[in-house]
């Protein structure tokens, strides 16, 4: 009896113990926001790291590893089942148009029109969604697409928008069609004449086409963006890159009004996209922005300038060192004279600004190797970027490597470019052109981006066009100029960690380490083992922002 007793006293004991010690460990844990788990991460840190959970805690990874090691260390408020699912940093691209793309969206598309039909179906569909629109503008019809191949006349449009302006721009931007609102408010009849442009008659009557400099009439008759479709562009665009699986991107080239738009929505929480704006290189934007300490917060950096040397290559607005291989004594052009263009490089290096420049050509490429190579002196830690980097002249790729001179490129040009540039630039000057591997070398590191709107904001195409320098049907077989192709991980890093260090922002983004934000997207295909079309197609399932789900599919 007494002996049963001292037992139960002991097994007592042994409990009240392990609750007290329960409580213990219950009290260590640190408290935490939420756990991933189930999960295949792929971290991108320096040493490709993978691992199966993380812990996030007020917008940032916490801890790395598997669930049962966190859960033993965290407290977390939720758990989420990953279903072994891939888990990537957020996608950041290195060069877009982020603005420019929000008004893209305000715009019908009417590329890949059958029929006029289509067109003003399209044209109803888009007022339906946006029914705020004063002006409503559209691109891309051809009307040699369609089964009757002449130009449409507005009758249809003038009956379905009698109030509002209405202008439709054909595949090239060389004619568009516009309704009987806009052309009255224009003042246009079938007296009407113009110079180095046409206003399109049927039976006197103008038909609403307009050809070349006669859009210049109505161009004014265009009501001006206002505040609030401004933000309606933003966050339309910004919704489109959660849906893409972008947390992060640099705009290239944003003016003062813009970058301070962004900045109030993104402060009062109307925007949330993460953006490393460039500022226009304009006179007014140097002198007001070179006054003031670079800008920082959680969501924007403002920290770069962004200067254009020259234009693109398939309007051979691309400055050349030898004519276009298509067009004899033509060498393009730069769009300001050397002497201006120094005087910025010079005044930036003075300043704790970096620099970026847009060039194509090899020659716009070779001048701006040099007067950056004039000013950086040597190696450096100012992270110069030349955006594009195109057509490099065989001798001038050793610039990059010894001047520190970051090339910022956009794969998609490579594979969309490819069925033409070679007429423009001919066989030889072709291999130097879309080199990213060999501006890889340079450095060892390379920022990817899209140029978006110019190419599609789809980040899976810039991996698919980076790995297998193919187009969307597969060709050419063996990739174009294949040895120019970059592996998955480099892709992978060029897509997330990469541009975070062109942006100086490498400590804080790109790879799923503690203490960054905890940006991340899921997906259900893995970027460095699956079938490179099955990437291509792939979509993301979600994306997370600073921890939070900001998009799901
Ligand atoms: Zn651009």
């Amino acid at each position: 009896m007494e002996a049963q007793k001292n037992l139960m006293k002991k097994k007592t004991s042994i409990i009240l113990l392990s609750i007290y010690l329960l409580n213990i460990s219950c009290n260590q844990k640190q408290k935490a926001d939420t756990l991933f788990y189930n999960a295949k991460v792929y971290s991108v840190d320096s040493v490709n790291s993978t691992f199966t959970a993380f812990v996030v805690k007020e917008g940032k990874f916490l801890a790395i590893g598997d669930e049962r090691e966190l859960l033993s260390k965290y407290a977390v408020n939720e758990k989420i089942d990953v279903g072994w699912k891939f888990v990537y940093p957020g996608f950041n691209d290195a060069h877009a148009h982020f603005y420019g793309f929000g008004l893209y969206l305000q715009q019908v598309d009417l590329t890949k029109t059958k029929s006029w039909n289509e067109v003003i179906e399209r044209c109803k569909l888009f007022y339906k969604n946006h029914p705020d629109l004063k002006c409503l503008t559209g691109r891309g019809w051809d009307q040699n697409d369609w089964e009757i191949k002449e130009f449409p006349a507005n009758d249809e449009l003038n009956k379905l928008f009698p109030n509002i302006a209405v202008m439709l721009k054909r595949v090239d931007g060389h004619a568009a069609i516009v309704n009987y609102f806009l052309l009255n408010k224009s003042g246009i009849n079938k007296n009407t004449k113009i110079s180095g442009g046409e206003i399109v008659l049927k039976n006197e009557i103008p038909t609403g086409v307009l050809i070349d400099n006669a859009f210049d009439i109505v161009k004014k008759y265009i009501p001006e963006i206002s505040k609030e479709e401004k933000i309606n562009a933003l966050i339309e665009a910004e919704k489109n890159c959660f849906q893409n699986g972008l947390t992060s991107l640099c705009d290239a080239g944003l003016d003062r009004d813009m970058i301070e738009l962004i900045d109030s929505l993104q402060r009062s929480g109307k925007l949330s996209m993460r953006i490393y704006a460039m500022i226009n290189a304009s006179e007014n934007n140097i002198n007001y922005y070179l006054k003031r300490e670079p800008y920082k917060t959680d969501k924007l950096t403002v920290c770069s300038f962004k200067l254009y040397a020259d234009g693109a290559l398939g309007s051979r607005g691309a400055c050349l060192l030898h004519p276009y291989s298509d067009k004899k004594n033509n060498y393009g052009f730069l769009l300001s004279d050397k002497e201006k263009l120094e005087k910025t490089v010079l005044q930036i290096s003075q300043s704790k600004y970096q620099l970026c420049t847009h060039c194509i050509g090899d020659s716009a490429n070779r001048l701006m190797l040099n007067l950056y190579a004039k000013y950086l002196k040597g190696k450096n830690k100012k992270r110069w970027r030349i955006e594009h980097a195109q057509v490099i002249d065989e001798n001038d790729f050793k610039y990059f490597g010894a001047y520190n001179i970051i090339p910022s490129v956009q794969p998609t040009h490579a594979t969309s470019d490819m069925k033409w540039a070679i007429n423009r630039l001919g066989k030889e000057r072709l291999k130097n052109a879309y080199a990213y591997k060999k501006l890889l070398d340079q450095n060892g590191w390379l920022p990817l981006g899209t140029d978006f709107p110019v190419e599609s904001v789809n980040p899976f195409f810039t991996f698919y066009s980076s790995v297998s320098r193919k187009d969307e049907n597969g060709l050419p077989q063996n990739g174009f100029q294949i040895e120019n192709a970059l592996t998955r991980e480099e892709t992978l890093r060029g897509m997330s960690i990469w541009p975070a260090k062109a942006a100086f922002e490498e400590k804080e983004k790109g790879s799923i380490e503690p203490g960054k934000f905890a940006d991340f997207i899921i997906l259900d295909v893995d970027l460095l083992k699956n079938e490179m079309t099955n990437i291509r197609n792939s979509k993301v399932k979600a994306t997370y922002l600073n921890g939070i789900l900001v998009y799901t599919n």
